[in-house]
């Protein structure tokens, strides 16, 4: 019954979601991409989710010292399933939702950083916050694209996915390997956001 209970309190903290706001916004939620058994795009020793987890606490961080309130989804090493993730951060008024990822392909020689929305304010925060990346880091423009991924789709924030370069890229993975680079990636990201708020 009490198991039972729970559930129904969290399908109900769901379902209210979060009127946004967009303008007035104080709370960033920041998610950590993979993580636990779900290494991401690997090469070698290179993980994806540890990548992603540093690069989360450093724009934590920035964005805290710019006076926001952040909520991190993961802190460590382990697994959330996208419907948790997406549950967790719906909870959230007058909030946005950034996702740090790394990327992979096949191809060795594709290079850059991109940022996916999914809806319209998504895509104007995706804008300025591609637009911040590419300054910061100087790496190649593969712009703000629309997707249709499971936390984007599925998110009542203004969402964004950001892809902060190739783990199967030689340059880009052994920037990658440097704290400079991820702390520029984090930077990118929260002036981006900045940006967005200073957009109204
Ligand atoms: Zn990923």
């Amino acid at each position: 019954m009490k198991t039972v209970l729970r559930f129904f309190v969290l399908i109900a903290a769901c379902i209210s979601g979060a009127t946004v706001d967009a303008r007035n916004f104080q709370t960033v939620v920041i998610d950590a991409g993979h993580g636990g058994q779900d290494n991401g795009g690997a090469w070698g020793q290179v993980y994806e989710k540890h990548l992603a987890l540093d690069t989360a606490a450093r724009l934590e961080s920035n964005l805290k010292r710019m006076g926001y309130k952040t909520v991190m989804l993961r802190r460590d090493d382990y697994f959330l399933t996208l419907p948790q993730r997406v549950c967790m951060s719906n909870r959230y008024k007058n909030a946005i939702f950034v996702s740090i990822h790394y990327n992979y392909t096949w191809k060795q020689q594709i290079s850059g950083v991109e940022t996916f929305y999914y809806s319209s304010e998504g895509q104007r925060l995706a804008q300025c916050v591609q637009s911040s990346l590419v300054g910061r880091t100087r790496t190649m423009d593969r712009n703000a694209k629309f997707a249709r991924y499971y936390v984007l789709r599925n998110s009542t924030l203004p969402a964004i996915l950001v892809e902060g370069g190739f783990v199967t890229n030689a340059s880009e993975r052994n920037l990658m390997k440097s704290g400079g680079f991820r702390e520029a990636i984090a930077r990118g990201v929260a002036e981006g956001i900045q940006r967005y708020r200073h957009s109204y």
